[in-house]
């Protein structure tokens, strides 16, 4: 069971009082100061605070905020902005991660890898496989996204100790998952799952396209696959406008969303019949939940985000964002694409406060205490 690692960045950022869009075409140039170091930054200013503090995005997509003590020069040239093309996402990334490792580019990714070509294709098809559903599944519901802004990066690892460590370099820790997704710096991050590379060392041949899938569709590896696609529904869902990164949008809804999609059916070549369907693990947790579920559950789930941080009652709380997603999708699903729709329009760093994120709700799905006797009712009956 994962606990995205997001909620490090939000709690981080929570407390900068950025406000004000703007639209900018040229590049900004940014000079700070942080911890008595210089740094300097280009990109493009995605929010302006009144205070002067900035939100920008650099060319490789990574999220910078400076807050207005830091700042020290703000300039803008005529050059108007352009995000890296996959060659130079590809060529910057080489020159971060440490040697071996080579590149492989889909229609929407960039994956960095060290391990076996195949499984890095295999990746791939994975990763378009639910970009290209993603995309149906939300349009069919009257929600349509937008083309990503930039390519989206995986990083794959072949050996799991070099992905802790950096994991470690990249977000301060490392722990026992087997992908993260960064929304700072937009990437997702996993290891070979298969451990082809352990094979290849030991003189064994690459696993062809057919054995990855195998391997990966026995039933021991599909939480772990599951996580994979869990992670990457996130990047998808920041990339596609359907969530804007570092907006105030509840956790229980892209940790409810996420898990409506994490359980792929590699068995099937038409890849995912498993969207939607019922997931048994978050349904038993939250039918033994339920039992001890009080009258303030669903409240408190909307109010604010504490229960999917806590560790106390985690599994409980990721078990109702999933069927409270589920639950919405099926019975609302227009009010659903409404309230995801305001949702993807809110701006970066704003925070609405409990009371603002119930009356959000409450506007588009009614009566809370209605609908929280009608939810336990289905989600009681489901089969
Ligand atoms: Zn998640």
């Amino acid at each position: 069971m994962r606990h995205c690692l997001r909620t490090t960045f939000l709690s981080v950022l929570a407390c900068a009082l950025l406000v004000g869009a703007r639209a900018a075409t040229a590049v900004d140039h940014v000079v700070y100061e942080r911890d008595g170091v210089r740094h300097r930054v280009q990109g493009r200013v995605e929010v302006e605070a009144q205070d002067g503090g900035l939100l920008v995005m650099d060319r490789a997509g990574k999220l910078w905020t400076i807050t207005a003590e830091e700042k020290q020069q703000h300039t803008t040239d005529e050059i108007p902005f352009a995000a890296h093309t996959p060659e130079e996402i590809g060529r910057t990334l080489l020159e971060e991660l440490p040697d071996g490792f080579q590149v492989h580019t889909t229609a929407h990714y960039v994956i960095l890898y060290d391990t076996s070509r195949s499984y890095a294709r295999w990746c791939g098809t994975l990763l378009e496989r639910l970009y290209g559903t993603f995309n149906n599944f939300w349009k069919r519901k009257g929600f349509e996204l937008v083309e990503p802004e930039l390519p989206m990066v995986a990083v794959v690892f072949a050996e799991r100790e070099n992905f802790r460590r950096y994991m470690q370099a990249d977000i301060g820790r490392s722990s026992s998952i087997v992908g993260y997704y960064n929304l700072i710096n937009n990437r997702v991050a996993m290891y070979d799952l298969t451990g082809v590379q352990r094979d290849r060392v030991a003189g064994q041949r690459e696993r062809s396209r057919a054995e990855i899938n195998k391997i990966l569709a026995r039933p021991e590896a599909g939480m772990t696959v599951a996580t994979i696609v869990h992670e990457a529904t996130h990047q998808i869902a920041f990339n596609c406008g359907l969530q804007r990164r570092l907006a105030d949008v509840p956790f229980w809804l892209s940790e409810g969303v996420a898990m409506y999609f994490e359980t792929p059916n590699l068995a099937s070549s038409g890849g995912w019949r498993g969207i939607g369907k019922i997931n048994p693990s978050r349904l038993s947790r939250f039918r033994s939940y339920q039992s001890e579920r009080g009258p303030d559950s669903l409240r408190e789930l909307l109010r604010t985000d504490e229960r999917l941080q806590n560790s106390e009652g985690v599994l409980e709380a990721y078990a109702e964002s999933w069927a409270l997603v589920h639950f919405l999708l099926k019975r609302y699903p227009d009010e659903f694409v409404e309230y995801m729709q305001m949702l993807s329009q809110k701006t970066p760093l704003v925070r609405s406060t409990p009371e603002e994120r119930l009356e959000e709700f409450e506007q588009i799905f009614g009566n809370l205490d209605r609908l929280d006797r009608e939810f336990v009712t289905q989600m009681r009956k489901l089969r």
